[in-house]
């Protein structure tokens, strides 16, 4: 069955869309831990990160240091940290989360952001792409 993520690729799921390339993709968590936090994740599926080729990890970190640029010009931050867990959702993916102090990395927030907000950040971060 095809994860949540490759549904969102797929376009069966929507989301609030950051970045895309030809094999990856960069999109706001549903639920964030600070305004901001964006997933990036290859299109094509693949459970575990760290299974992934050496070839395929490099393109897919190459494209988040350009997320996480672009998230550091629109969301001011003090670091834009990055973090692999996977234990919710079997597709491979690097959390980035613009965080002020350390412990604005903490797994157990979870905003609920309205819609619009969560539009007009991704639309924010998509603009600051090069
Ligand atoms: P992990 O698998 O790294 O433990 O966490 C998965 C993350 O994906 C969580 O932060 C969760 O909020 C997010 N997430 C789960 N389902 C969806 C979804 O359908 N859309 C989006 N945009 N994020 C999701």
């Amino acid at each position: 069955m095809a994860s949540i993520f490759s549904k969102i690729v797929a376009g069966e799921i929507p989301c609030y869309k950051v970045a895309e390339d030809e094999r990856h993709m960069a999109f706001l968590d549903i639920n964030p831990m600070a305004p901001g936090h964006t997933l990036v994740i290859p299109k094509q599926e693949i459970d575990y990160l760290f299974d992934m080729s050496d070839e395929d990890y490099l393109a897919l970190e190459l494209f988040a240091k350009r997320v996480a640029k672009a998230l550091k010009a629109a969301m001011p931050c003090a670091r834009v940290a990055e973090a692999v867990l996977g234990m919710e959702v079997p597709h491979a993916h690097i959390h980035l989360v613009p965080i002020q102090t350390e412990a604005d990395m903490n797994f157990r927030n979870k905003l609920s952001l309205p819609g619009d907000d969560m539009a007009s950040i991704a639309a924010r971060i998509a603009a600051e792409m090069k």
